[in-house]
């Protein structure tokens, strides 16, 4: 059996591969290096996953998030799980057990986050015996990602002492900085296979008020109009925490989610949140990697978030189902101005120490956020160009800019 679609029928109860994770498939069983860039809840362990089944050997996934890693294997179909690994404890189990399935199955399912991998493939020879390196959430490797952590900097050498394996990179996000900085890590050719990320069914629009109080109600008059579930973003944990206080005062189910909480405390809020018995989610950027919530119709931001390309990650959260949903981003006039005024001197300062610096670079980013909270032009049409694509039509019909609402 070596058909990606009786893979998917016969091990995922999937129909078979979607549109856009045929070419990603097809490009990594042809044995080429793979940038795929997939729309958020596009389906990316898949793409992966499929080639798994169709090799022998061991296949590595270095994954951002340690919850993340747990909902994949979770997720997996039991006849998976036998060969799959997480790298957390000691290393001499962790050699048993790929050695285990490896000799069983001839092939084991690796995850790790970076750091526990740098660390095991230091104590234990596997050269020679990786057969593909996944890069998953792969804009967490660049400078330009918005978690980007120092172990990344480390993966091109842990690649090398693999003996260079194949390498597949996956990722929702594909600003051009975001996609050089991946390739710039590894000395290969990359096929780079990159759906659209333009989602027809989101409504985006940005609201400005005069003050804070005016955004709150605003905000509640469109919550009590709400027709699914809610998340609202923002971006401090005392913010968060203020705003879930004050909804469930209002009377409504909310529940506040940031990484200052406890891991297990945050689970439950989140099974709460994807089962439906929380309706309104408010949360920092913590929240939403790997979730799968299709039902999302509302995603709120009550203050802009740093980069277009959080924001982008963010409102891909909204409609997944791919009905039509609302994302609507608060900014208030005297917070805005305060922003672009220290915006303006940071860049200046930053600029006469180093251009190159990642705090530089950061600062240019944040400049492109305030950009698009301004502009007068399609805001999905932004989106795309920002991400390097082209939009089809001049106007999209369901953005504040082309719909007048
Ligand atoms: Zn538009």
């Amino acid at each position: 059996m070596d058909n990606p679609d009786l893979i998917c029928q016969n091990y995922f109860s999937k129909p078979g591969l979607r549109q856009h994770q045929r070419p990603v498939v097809e490009s990594v069983l042809s044995g080429k290096n793979t940038i795929g860039i997939l729309a958020t809840g596009g389906g990316k362990s898949l793409t992966y996953q499929v080639p798994y089944v169709l090799s022998q050997g061991i296949t590595l996934v270095v994954s951002p998030l340690i919850a993340l890693i747990d909902d994949q294997v979770s997720g997996l179909p039991s006849r998976l799980k036998t060969s799959t690994v997480t790298l957390s404890g000691g290393n001499d189990s962790l050699r048993q057990a790929i050695q285990t399935a490896l000799e069983t199955d001839r092939r084991c399912l690796v995850y790790t986050g970076p750091e526990k991998l740098a660390h095991f493939v230091k104590a234990t020879p596997l050269a020679g015996m990786v057969t593909r390196f996944v890069l998953d959430e792969a804009h967490c490797a660049s400078e330009w990602g918005n978690t980007f952590r120092d172990a990344y900097l480390e993966l091109p050498k842990v690649w090398e002492r693999l003996e260079r394996p194949q390498i597949q990179a996956m990722t929702a996000t594909a600003s051009p900085g975001t996609l050089s900085d991946i390739k710039a890590m590894f000395p290969v050719e990359f096929n780079v296979i990159q759906s659209s990320i333009y989602r027809s069914n989101l409504h985006l629009s940005v609201v400005e008020h005069q003050a804070t109080e005016h955004r709150d109600n605003h905000l509640l008059l469109l919550i009590r109009k709400r027709i699914g579930p809610v998340i609202i973003y923002a971006n401090s944990r005392t913010y968060v925490d203020r705003t879930a206080n004050w909804l469930c005062e209002m009377g409504l189910r909310a529940e506040g989610f940031h990484a200052g909480m406890p891991t297990e405390i945050r689970s439950n809020i989140q099974a709460r949140f994807i089962a439906g018995k929380t309706e309104i989610l408010v949360a920092t950027i913590a929240f939403g990697m790997g979730i799968d919530k299709s039902d999302v119709r509302h995603v709120f931001h009550v203050e802009p978030p740093s980069t277009l390309e959080d924001y982008q990650q963010q409102v891909g959260r909204a409609g997944r189902d791919g009905n039509l949903s609302w994302c609507v981003l608060f900014d208030t006039m005297n917070k805005r101005r305060h922003r672009n005024e220290a915006l303006r001197s940071a860049i200046k300062s930053a600029e006469q120490e180093s251009r190159d610096a990642f705090s530089y670079k950061l600062l240019l980013r944040k400049g492109e956020m305030e950009r698009f909270l301004k502009t007068a032009t399609c805001r999905h049409g932004y989106l795309l160009t920002y991400s390097g694509e082209t939009m089809a039509k001049r106007k999209c019909g369901h953005c504040d800019n082309c719909s007048g609402h």
